[in-house]
Formats: structure tokens, C-alpha cells, sequence
């Protein structure tokens, strides 16, 4: 949607057919069926064509065709895909994820089952109520990080431990240049996560940007 509003101030809009593909069925499927809905509707208003259940297998013609599973395939200037997603080797060779894709941890401390060694962001496997996993998400490493070091420190200093995790998080999602919606909420809720899709704005485009300054600085 940034990509559509630069072509429209750039004047080139109508030449650009943008499409979206993704393996999953839905734009969203974490931030619940209504917010599907909206972002699927954002997307045809501004003339992005969505292909759910669209699992890339390869990228070809120097990165200017994508086949898909299905057998099918699309040209394009540009395909701009995103890599398999996999632990790295390391975990895999210190036999933390015990076999399994990503390494298990206890969900309240984030400690794998090697005593002190804790699994903090992508690399962990923190189940949610639904049985899947919480989302790969900065946010998440970022406060998985903060604990971990909090829960170590106070082993150190024999102090009180910190609360459990409460995998809470917020990533923005961007509808253009100036206008930024979120999806927020608490990921380990009894049931299922408890996800609110908050609706873009001009001030949510502001707090997108505070919060990527405080990242750049080292103060999130
Ligand atoms: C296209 C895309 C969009 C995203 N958008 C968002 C978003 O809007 N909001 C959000 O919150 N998250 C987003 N994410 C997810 C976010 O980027 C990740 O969740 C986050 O970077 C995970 O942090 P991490 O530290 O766990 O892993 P990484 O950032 O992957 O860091 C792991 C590091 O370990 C290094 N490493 C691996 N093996 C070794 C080794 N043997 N020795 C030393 N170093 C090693 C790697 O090189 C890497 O630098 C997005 C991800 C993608 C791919």
C-alpha cells in the first residue's frame, strides 16, 4: 500500500499492477477475520490484487518470474519474495529445537529444556492457546530479550524473579506515506489471542514513526 501511494504521488500509478501472494488464506490470519476482511478491502480499493493460498516454490528469470506451487507461475519486473523461514543451523546442531522446526521453550520464562539457556525471538516455539505458535515478530524478540536478561540477572543477584511473559504485542501496518493502522493485543489469553485491529490514522502513522526512532535509538 506504500508502494501504491508512491506510484500515485509519482504520477506512474496506472502503469504498476501490484499483487500480494501469500501462502496463508487470509492477508492476516492472526489479527482475526474482521481485520481479513478490512485489509482484504484496502487492498482492492487501491487496486492490489491478493492471491491467498499462493505458496511460492521458486524464483526464476532473474527474479522477474515466481512459480508456484500449484504449478502455476507470474511474470513481473519485480518479485520481491520473502525467504523460507528456519531456525538457524546452531540451534538445530546444539539439539535445542529436539527435532522439531523451532526450539521449545517454557512459555512464562522462555528457558529451553538446557537449564539457563533461554530462546528468545524467531527461534523459539511460545504455543498460544490455539495450539499455534505466537507470531515471528521484532516486538516479541525485543521483549523476549528484556526478560530473559531480567530472569538471569535475578538468578545472579538472588532477587525476586520478573513477572511471566504476557505476550503482548503491536505492529503497525501502513496504508501509505501518512497513515498507519495497528494490530495490538495479548497473544497468550486463555482460548484464543485477544487481537485488536486498530483502523489506520494520521496519529498512528506518527506513533509508527516515534516507535521506529526509538528503535534506531536503542530505547524500546
Ligand atoms: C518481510 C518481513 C517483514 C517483517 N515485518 C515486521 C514488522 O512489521 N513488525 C515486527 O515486529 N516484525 C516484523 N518482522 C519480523 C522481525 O523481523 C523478526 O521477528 C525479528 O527480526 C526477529 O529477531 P531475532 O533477533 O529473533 O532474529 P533475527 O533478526 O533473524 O536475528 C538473528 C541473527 O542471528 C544471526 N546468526 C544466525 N546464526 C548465527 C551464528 N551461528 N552466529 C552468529 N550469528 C548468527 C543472524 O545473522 C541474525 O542477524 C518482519 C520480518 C520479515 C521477514
Amino acid at each position: 500500500m506504500i508502494l501504491r501511494w508512491h506510484f500515485k504521488r509519482t504520477g506512474i500509478s496506472k502503469d504498476v499492477d501490484i499483487h500480494v501472494f501469500t501462502p496463508e488464506d487470509a492477508p492476516l490470519p492472526v489479527a482475526g477475520q474482521a481485520a481479513c476482511e478490512e485489509l482484504a478491502l484496502a487492498m482492492a480499493k487501491r487496486g492490489i490484487s491478493f492471491h491467498p493460498k499462493a505458496a511460492v516454490k521458486e524464483v526464476l528469470k532473474d527474479g522477474c518470474s515466481a512459480a508456484f506451487t500449484d504449478g502455476s507461475s507470474m511474470d513481473a519486473d519485480i518479485v520481491i519474495p520473502i525467504p523460507a523461514h528456519r531456525p538457524a543451523a546452531i540451534a538445530a546442531e546444539a539439539g535445542l529445537a529436539a527435532g522439531k522446526p523451532w526450539v521449545p521453550v517454557n512459555p512464562a520464562t522462555l528457558e529451553t529444556s538446557a537449564p539457563g539457556v533461554f530462546a528468545i525471538g524467531d527461534l523459539n516455539m511460545v504455543p498460544m492457546a490455539t495450539g499455534r505458535p505466537i507470531p515471528k515478530a521484532g516486538v516479541f524478540a525485543s521483549t523476549e530479550g528484556d526478560l530473559a536478561a531480567r530472569i538471569i540477572a535475578s538468578r545472579l543477584l538472588g532477587t525476586e524473579p520478573p513477572p511471566a511473559f504476557p505476550g503482548e504485542g503491536l505492529c503497525y501496518l501502513a496504508y501509505s506515506g501518512t497513515q498507519s493502522g495497528s494490530v495490538s493485543g495479548r497473544f497468550l489469553t486463555p482460548g484464543k489471542p485477544d487481537v485488536r485491529f486498530n483502523p489506520p490514522s494520521a496519529s498512528g502513522m506518527r506513533a509508527k514513526e516515534r516507535f521506529e526512532s526509538d528503535w534506531r535509538r536503542f530505547r524500546i
